[in-house]
């Protein structure tokens, strides 16, 4: 490894979990991570078959692990059961009168659903589903704010054995119609409305304009979320069904489809960061086994728990852990419609306070603009009931993470840094919380059953390289929408077809924990020098008046490649030579001389996919002063103009 990355690593500060954590948790210690660990990568059959044991079987499984056709690998073949049986019907038995689900629309409008009107609810719009001819097998696109039905939804396709194909919210009508002709939707589900930021979003008008030319849709099924808006739906005869009409009479029981364990549960589209998103298969017995068990340990799920993940369904995150992983453990979970700024910066705070959440899982973006709006928010709140914090989505420089730590979780919570992807379905990479020593910035140890390895090209191990999985894994995809050349091609092709390639950068150190550098097209080589983006972004961000950066390295006339920054400033602070200067003397100190950018740029934005990630690529093309390319995935194209207007003013 380079030595100044090294000794960057070898001086970070670690966080030692606390006893009283550790012994009221579903895992231990850190002797029985390691034995279990070591139990699922010598001996998955027995480790996942328990853990699957765990949950409801119509029928067994004839295998766990069946790789006779590697890379399409099989899990519990021949079983048969159903997610949504297991999320709702199983907690009956015992919870029946507990909260599943708390909602709050961003107007302030509450909804609460017991596991019983969980069911009630579920197996109503099921009926519903199959009275539209929906059946098993048949692609259901979901275009919904996030609202209780988005999640009754998804649990009655999957009790009807319907693939649903979740489409994030906030997604213009052009995004929406590329991916329901890719999966050839027979239906889609969508709200008249919904809340962001006060405005209504009309989201039936933007389902109309993105289904034109879409044979396959033959249904369009409307909730109604906002009466006001209804009267002005324009409906169209024979088409179009408004489902409290659909379903008033509908019975409130459906009994679950028997599911074979290699049936197809979801497609789910990448967040489309480096390109054109991709279809994801996830299939339905690994996956709920994935999920069941990683939600189990590494969100350590008690039944007098308030668990709030802060996604969007219309993510893998809004899945895994705002739907499947939370309900499998009979957890309440919360979801929130609208914008954390409205009517004001605190209002993730007020629902904290409000619900007694404990737990909270969001991402690293939010927690920087959290810390760009000042402390004067969070403190402003009682959020002494979190008792356990989580962190995806992107590497989490180690300032976000302090802050994260000290003025949310009081310096009482664990932080688990979560490692994943859409393509994954299940965390990888993760503390178990009260167990794992952590350091800001890596998301430490493999979860069990991951056997992860850092590689040269070449395929040999290495302490600095391509971020690589040796052994499959449950919730692993099973491959792309009509396309499975793609999946063997893009996954399973480096490296003698050995490994599953992740496509990120990853550092090993000394204790074996993993920190996740960044995508591989974000490390840069500069002079010779192999410079992660992140690392630049984790100095430049201590400067303090900074709030946000990122780092790109484009091609250069004369240097071949050289570096490129963007940095955002918190509110009320301008940008000058003077700050420039302050900012590369923390770079050339920190990481090096030959880190300080070509150009460093003010601006009032970055841009960012709908998910929050910052599109690299989009700043390179800016840089080397070429067309765009691809922006479909942009959460505001405007902010690209402005930014190209202020790189050039620099010229
Ligand atoms: P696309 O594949 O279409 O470019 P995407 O990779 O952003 O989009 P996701 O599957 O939503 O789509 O994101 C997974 C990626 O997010 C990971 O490969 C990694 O780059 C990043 N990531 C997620 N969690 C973390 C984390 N805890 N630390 C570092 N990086 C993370
Ligand atoms: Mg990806």
């Amino acid at each position: 490894m380079e030595e100044d990355k090294k000794s960057l690593i070898d001086q970070t500060q670690t966080f030692h979990p606390s006893h009283s954590f550790a012994s009221q948790a579903n895992l231990k210690s850190f002797d029985e991570y390691q034995r279990l660990y070591d139990e699922s990568i010598n001996s998955p059959d027995t480790f996942w078959g328990r853990a699957a044991n765990e949950l409801h079987w119509f029928e067994p499984w004839r295998s766990v692990l069946d790789q006779s056709d590697k890379p399409n690998f099989k899990w519990f073949s021949g079983a048969k059961t159903n997610i949504c049986y297991n999320c709702v019907d199983r907690n009956l038995e015992t919870r029946e009168n507990k909260l599943a689900l708390i909602f709050e629309g961003e107007p302030g409008d509450t909804r609460v659903f017991t596991y019983r009107q969980l069911f009630d609810e579920t197996c109503k719009f099921a009926n519903t589903l199959f009275s539209l001819g929906i059946r098993k097998g048949d692609r259901v696109a979901i275009y919904l704010p996030l609202i209780p039905e988005a999640v009754i939804s998804m649990l009655a396709c999957a009790r009807i054995g319907a693939i649903h194909s979740v489409i994030f919210g906030g997604f213009a009508a052009d995004s929406i119609r590329g991916r329901i002709l890719d999966s050839t939707c027979k239906l889609v589900i969508t709200s008249d409305g919904g809340y962001r930021r006060g405005k209504n979003l009309h989201m039936k008008t933007i389902i109309d304009d993105a289904v034109t030319g879409c044979s396959s849709v033959e249904k369009i099924l409307v909730i109604r979320r906002d009466n006001t808006s209804s009267q002005n739906v324009n409906m169209q005869e024979g088409r179009d069904v408004w489902y409290h009409e659909a379903s008033a009479d509908k019975l409130t029981t459906h009994e679950s489809e028997h599911m074979d364990a290699e049936d197809m549960l979801f497609l789910l589209y990448t967040s489309g960061t480096t390109g054109t998103p991709k279809g994801i298969v996830h299939t339905t017995a690994g996956y709920m086994v994935g999920t069941y068990l990683s939600t189990k340990y590494i969100f350590d799920i008690h039944d007098s728990d308030i668990y709030w993940c802060t996604a969007d369904v219309g993510w893998i995150t809004g899945h895994s852990y705002v739907v499947y992983g939370p309900l499998l453990n009979g957890a309440t979970i919360l979801i929130y419609e609208g914008a954390p700024d409205y009517p004001n910066k605190a209002r993730y705070w007020d629902l904290i306070e409000k619900y007694r959440v404990s737990i909270m899982y969001t991402a690293p973006t939010a927690i920087r603009t959290f810390m760009k709006w000042g402390d004067e928010f969070p403190n402003s709140k009682n959020l002494t009931s979190l008792r356990l914090l989580g962190s995806v989505g992107e590497p989490i420089n180690p300032a976000a993470w302090l802050w994260y730590h000290k003025v949310i979780g009081g310096e009482r919570c664990p932080i688990v840094d979560t490692w994943w992807q859409t393509e994954t379905g299940s965390i990888m990479i993760s503390p178990i919380p009260g167990v794992t020593i952590t350091k800001p910035g890596s998301a430490t140890l493999p979860f069990f059953g991951v056997d992860p390895a850092v590689l040269t090209d070449e395929g040999n191990e290495t302490d600095y390289g391509t971020l690589a999985i040796r052994k499959p894994w449950p919730a692993m995809l099973r491959g792309i929408y009509q396309n499975p050349g793609r999946y063997v091609t893009g996954y399973w092709s480096n490296w003698g077809g050995a490994y599953y390639y992740t496509s990120d950068g990853a550092i090993k150190d000394q204790n074996g924990y993993y920190w996740i550098i960044g995508r591989l097209d974000d490390i840069v080589n500069v002079a010779g020098h192999r410079i992660s983006t992140a690392e630049l972004e984790g100095a430049t961000i201590t400067h303090p008046w900074v709030a946000e950066s990122a780092f790109i390295g484009a091609d250069h006339d004369i240097k071949g490649q050289a570096l490129f920054g963007f940095v955002i400033l918190k509110a009320g602070f301008q940008g000058s030579d003077q700050v420039r200067a302050e900012i590369n003397e923390i770079i050339g100190r920190k990481l090096g001389r030959f880190e300080i950018p070509e150009r460093l740029v003010f601006v009032n934005d970055l841009p960012k996919t709908r998910s929050g990630k910052i599109m690299r690529r989009l700043l390179r093309n800016i840089a080397e002063r070429k067309e765009l390319g691809n922006t479909s995935t942009l959460a505001d194209p405007a902010v690209i103009d402005h930014i190209a207007e202020e790189f050039r003013k620099l010229d």
